[in-house]
Parts: C-alpha cells; structure tokens; sequence
C-alpha cells in the first residue's frame, strides 16, 4: 500500500549510478539533474520528491566517515519534512555507508534506503532506473497503520532489499552485486514488491538523533598461510591502535604462531579491543570450535558472531566513537544494536 503524498529526500552522493563516460573512457560526477532527464518517470511519480546532492559527488571508493556525517546530518536536517529518504551511493562501499548509518541515526522510525547501479544511469542496459524507480516505491510503501513498511536502513539493489549492516558486495560484474549471507531479504520485487515483514525492523519509539562520533584508528590483519612477523608485528604493535580486527579462518580459526599470540595477548593487556571476523561471510565465529580458535578466546579477542566485516567494523568505530572501553565496550559489540548480529 503506498500513500500519494509520501514525501521523499533523494540525496545524490556519487557512484556510477550518475556518473557518465568521456572521451577518455573514465567515470565523471554530474548532476542530479542529468538523472532526472534519464529517468523522466521521476516526475510523474506520486510522491513529493525533492532532490539534493553533494557538491563534489564521490566515486565510493573516496567515502570517510566524515562523509558518513555528512548523510546523517543531511537526513536529520530534513527529518521531520520528509516521510523517507533515498540515498543514491556508488556501489563499491556501500555496505559500509549503510552499516555505518544504521549505528549512527540512533532512534530510526522512517526508511533510509540506499540505491546505486552497475552501469551508468544514460547506458541503454543500465540497471540503474529500476532500483531507483523501485527504491522509490520502497521508501513510500506503508503499513495498515500508515506508517513505513521499512523503517529502517536498508540497501536496494537488482530486485532484493537488504537490511543496511547485513551485506556485502560480491560481484563487480553482476546486476545482483550483494549478498547478505546470515539474515534474509526484507523485501523481493517481482510484478509485486513482496516485504518479509517479520524479517524487518520496527520502528522506534525514542527521539530521533544522529550519533555522529566515530573512531577510524582501526587496523585490520588478514591471516594467510605464511604470514610473516617482520611485516605484521609493526601493524599489531602501531601505539595508534584502538582496536584491530583479525581476518580469521573459517569459525574464527588462526595460525597459532607464538609471536602472533603475543603480541595480540599484549595489545589486548594494554585495552586495545582485539575483533574476530572470519573470512567466511556465511556462518559464523565460534572460538571453541578448534585449538586454533580456542588460543584465541584464551587470550581474549572478542568474536563477532556473524557479522559481517562491514557491520563489525563500522560497530567498532561507533563504539569506539561513544566512548565505550573495556567490559563497556566488549558487552556493547556482543549485543545486538541495529539487527545486525543473531541471539
Ligand atoms: N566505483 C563506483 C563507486 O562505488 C562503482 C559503483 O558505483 O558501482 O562509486
């Protein structure tokens, strides 16, 4: 069911989505305009629609936290004039814009949804007018009590709805670019857009407010096979961390390298969070699985459950960010904030 007067902000902030091919064969920002003229259905649309954009707008490679502030302060601005709102985002980062943002808008009662494409809006295949076009629809869409369906930020890309802290993008070739591996789809669209509504959010009942502090002196080591102690000591023992993620192995298995042990025992000694995320997006870290994991728990990294690295790193900075320390901040990362991590 969609209201006639729903009020939508679109907020342009770069991406391939706007971005046109020159002559010399690489990707430009322009306007929100030029969108417009691409997808003329934009104005016979039911909805208020009113358009904003950042200045520069941004291939998502560039995204910061700062920018992060940027979209959250933007949304906060126009809060209570507008029923949704739709950021248009390059694609590459964006799961971690809308996990960010899902930590940061503290209070959420109205949808954020993030949208971008594989292909340039003017290219005659591109992918992006129906994300947009339905993103829209989305972000409209009520319930009986006429209030959002999807009030919560989530991510729509070719035909699916995610929630905003449960995906990652896998493909750089298909239109189905995302996955979100641990929770299911909040919504499919096919001939009808059908919503998985014991999978989506409530709305909140607090005032609105945007968390705006986050902490980006984080440090992230994949394990491999072989790696070297000459390389990764230097990164563990940079006095700059405040905390560091460990790419794990399967349920959050590392090599038992006594050096690595160490110097990860000492970092946590000295109050810096050590984070377990498998390199396995699907599943989940389980420590006491294997020795190899279980050295780990011994020595007291804090495993991620299955979050995904986007919605654990993010969580950390805003964690961080807060202020949180400790058993403050060990307790806050093993809850579950945002729908982001399983009981
Ligand atoms: N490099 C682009 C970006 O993330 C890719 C895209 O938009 O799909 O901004």
């Amino acid at each position: 069911m969609t209201n006639v007067q729903r009020r939508i902000l679109i907020l342009y902030t770069g991406g391939t989505i706007g971005m046109i091919r020159k002559d010399d064969n690489a990707y430009h920002p322009f306007s929100f305009e030029n969108l417009v003229s691409f997808i003329p259905e934009l104005n016979d649309f039911p909805f208020d629609l009113k358009a904003d954009s950042f200045d520069e707008p941004l291939d998502s490679s560039n995204m910061s936290p700062g920018h992060w502030l940027r979209i959250a302060r933007r949304i906060e601005k126009d809060y209570s004039n507008f029923d949704a709102f739709l950021i248009l985002h390059g694609s590459d980062t964006m799961a971690y814009s809308s996990s960010a943002l899902s930590f940061m808008l503290n209070n959420l009662a109205k949808p954020v949804i993030f949208t971008g494409s594989q292909l340039p809006v003017g290219i005659p295949r591109s992918d992006a007018r129906e994300n947009i076009l339905t993103s829209l629809e989305i972000a409209a869409a009520t319930n009986e009590e006429g209030g959002p369906m999807v009030p919560e930020v989530a991510v729509y890309f070719e035909y699916n709805l995610y929630r905003g802290n449960r995906l990652q993008k896998v493909s750089s070739q298909d239109f189905e670019a995302f996955r979100s591996p641990n929770y299911p789809l909040l919504a499919e669209a096919g001939v009808q857009i059908k919503y998985n509504r014991q999978s989506i959010r409530s709305a909140s009942i607090g005032r609105f407010e945007v968390l705006p502090n986050l902490e980006n002196r984080i440090a992230i080591l994949n394990c491999f096979p072989g790696m070297s102690p000459e390389l990764c000591l230097p990164l563990i023992n940079n006095p700059e961390n405040r905390a560091l993620i460990l790419r794990t192995f399967g349920s959050g298995n590392a090599p038992t390298h006594d050096w690595l042990l160490e110097a990860l025992s000492e970092l946590i000694q000295n109050g810096v969070p050590v984070i377990n995320v498998s390199q396995c997006s699907a599943g989940e870290v389980e420590m006491a699985k294997y020795d190899a994991g279980r050295r780990y728990q011994e020595i007291g990294l804090l495993g991620a459950g299955d979050m995904l690295l986007e919605a654990a790193l993010t969580k950390t900075m805003h964690l961080l960010g807060s202020g949180l320390g400790g058993d403050d901040f060990a307790e806050a990362f093993r809850s579950d904030l945002r729908g982001e991590l399983s009981d």
